[in-house]
């Protein structure tokens, strides 16, 4: 296990951008803003998965539906810090809501 926290400074309505590719993987300009590419592992908040890798979700402790359904007894960035992923990157941005963040994995 081992990940490098990045945190973000920048407004929640920022677009987040891809370090390897430089796509838009966060982009309020689409309808669906959840824009993955080929280098993102997971797009989370902490409530929550938007989007995830099956790939990474083996390397987690839990399922993402498991996580879903019990929300109220676990933290996602806990579980993500969890995986035995080899290494990664983690983009944490503010959601502009009570302290909550998002959270972009990606291939380091
Ligand atoms: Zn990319």
């Amino acid at each position: 296990m081992s990940y490098q926290l990045i945190e973000l400074d920048i407004s929640p309505s920022d677009n987040i951008q891809c370090p390897h590719c430089q796509q838009q993987v966060i982009d309020w300009v689409e309808e669906q803003y959840v824009q993955p590419c080929e280098h993102v592992l997971f797009i989370a908040m902490d409530i929550g998965f938007e989007y995830i890798t099956d790939e990474f979700e083996q390397t987690m402790q839990h399922t993402v539906d498991d996580l879903h359904a019990n929300d109220d007894q676990y933290h996602m960035f806990s579980e993500i810090a969890a995986s035995s992923y080899s290494e990664f990157k983690i983009y944490k941005s503010d959601l502009g809501v009570e302290g909550y963040s998002r959270y972009v994995g990606f291939i380091a």
